[in-house]
């Protein structure tokens, strides 16, 4: 089970959490904890003061977490059991005050320090919500998660290495379940084999539930979050979102990559591997039903509609033919200035191709220099339709591009899977194009509806 930072941000919050493990309890759940609602930002932000000498701004941010966490713990445990908590608490805040200091000395917060630096949030998140179920007379323990979620030292997005993860998960976690107690860990954080703290990208936590069901083959993963569930698209775009109660792995997993932030992108690979249901639902709302994502793709519908914000559209020209060593290059130079390329098109002298951040661009254009020319654009974001078959149906693409005709949209042709149409816009008509593309696919009068087979394959000309 996993809780999400508005699910553990504060005193209801934190009850509403307990009434929903007790309620799990005779299924042995594992807790997974996100860091309280906005720590992890307010983290950042105080190492990237520090790392620009602002010291003191830095450990005044730092201070206020540990006094939000601290006045909860007040109120979510009584006397006898708020000394061992405080300690606890006082030591991880100790820790994180002496890496600010470090950090205003060096001024260099590279993605190593900054693993260790974000981490703060979820060590003190699940130390406090571990305490809070103890006080609801649950027999709960903290797990530290560094020590048994293994990964690369791919910092800030790393992978877990499967194999060691899966045999220490088992190791720590199965007997704690077989003792009868409830395991609470941190979402989000891991380590290298060597011990050094990596994180699994923004948002990891719920790969870390995912991570820990499948080496325990669980029954089943839940997100506890603070919508309804997985919805036709983000309801703070679009009021008219509504559930989707049911959606396949596939499904889901293409939501999450293409922005639907309620589900880390990461997420459904270990779940599917091992079959396992994963339920999206509101910790608000406990009683609703959520969304049952597994098995297999059904009919042909349209499923939902996501929005990516601060795309930065690439495109490379070349002279020459593309061929496979030029390809090689341009990915070599990107990958090794880690720039990740989400989305790549190719037509005869240009590859396009999309990535989130301009900042490594003027470097590797410049060690692209002789091979290819480079442009980009930023503030676009990545509008995608998703559901089954999508590209064979095209109906459904011709309705889409007549929605959007009178905005500048530049259509995408992905090629790798059948489930989207995609297209470019500016950031500021992300708004507007997804609630006229939401009109259109889910208005109550037409509600989510199955397109009628056809085989004709479709591609949309990039
Ligand atoms: P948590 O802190 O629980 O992990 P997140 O903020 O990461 O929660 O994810 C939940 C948020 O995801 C929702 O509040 C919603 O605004 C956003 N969201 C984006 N797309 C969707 C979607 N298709 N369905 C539901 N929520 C979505
Ligand atoms: N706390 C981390 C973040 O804000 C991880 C998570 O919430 O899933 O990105
Ligand atoms: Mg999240």
């Amino acid at each position: 089970m996993k809780f999400g930072g508005t699910s553990v941000e504060d005193v209801p919050a934190i009850q509403r959490l307990i009434g929903i493990v007790e309620s799990r309890v005779g299924s042995q759940p594992v807790v997974v904890v996100s860091a309280l609602a906005r720590v992890t930002d307010q983290l950042l932000e105080a190492g990237n003061a520090a790392a620009k000498g602002h010291l003191g701004a830095a450990l005044a941010i730092a201070r206020s977490i540990y006094v939000r966490h601290e006045e909860l713990a007040d109120k979510v445990v009584d006397r006898s059991a708020y000394g061992a908590l405080d300690r606890e608490l006082r030591s991880e805040f100790q820790a994180l005050e002496l890496l600010l200091h470090d950090l205003a000395t060096s001024r260099q917060l590279d993605l190593k320090v900054q693993d260790r630096l974000l981490g703060f949030g979820e060590c003190l998140s699940a130390r406090l919500v571990s305490a809070a179920l103890q006080e609801s007379g649950l027999k709960a323990s903290h797990v530290d998660a560094r020590s048994c979620i293994v990964t690369d030292d791919r910092h800030g997005q790393a992978s877990p290495l499967w194999d060691l993860t899966n045999e220490k998960v088992r190791d720590v976690v199965a007997s704690l379940l077989q003792a009868g107690s409830v395991p609470v860990m941190g979402g989000f954080i891991a380590s290298t084999v060597d011990g050094v703290p990596t994180t699994l990208g923004r948002g990891g936590s719920d790969f870390s539930a995912a991570i820990v069901g499948a080496a325990l083959d669980a029954s089943r993963v839940e997100i506890w979050t603070d919508v309804d569930g997985v919805m036709t698209t983000d309801p703070k775009l679009c009021s008219d979102a509504r559930v989707i109660r049911k959606m396949s792995f596939d499904e889901a997993a293409e939501l999450a990559y293409f922005g639907a932030k309620v589900l880390h992108p990461a997420t459904i690979a270990p779940a599917m591997r091992e079959n396992i249901p994963v339920y999206v639902l509101n910790s608000r709302r406990p009683e609703g039903e959520g969304t049952e994502i597994g098995g297999r793709a059904g009919a042909n519908r349209v499923s939902g509609i996501t929005a990516k914000r601060n795309v930065v559209a690439v495109e490379l020209h070349s002279d020459q033919d593309i061929d496979s060593s030029l390809l090689n290059k341009v990915f070599t130079a990107f990958d090794e200035h880690c720039c990740a390329v989400d989305v790549v098109g190719m037509s005869i002298g240009r590859i396009s191709m999309l990535v989130g951040s301009t900042a490594a661009l003027p470097e590797i254009a410049a060690r692209l220099q002789g091979a290819v020319r480079m442009q980009w654009e930023n503030h676009r974001a990545l509008v995608c339709l998703v559901g089954e078959n999508l590209r064979r149906q095209p109906e459904v693409a011709s309705r889409v591009f007549a929605a959007v005709s009178d905005m500048d949209v530049r259509v995408l042709c992905q090629g790798a899977s059948d489930r989207t149409i995609s297209f470019l816009v500016d950031e500021s008509k992300v708004e507007e194009s997804v609630q006229r593309l939401h009109r259109i696919f889910f208005s109550k009068a037409e509600p989510t509806r199955d397109w009628g087979g056809t085989s004709a394959a479709f591609c949309q000309a990039g």
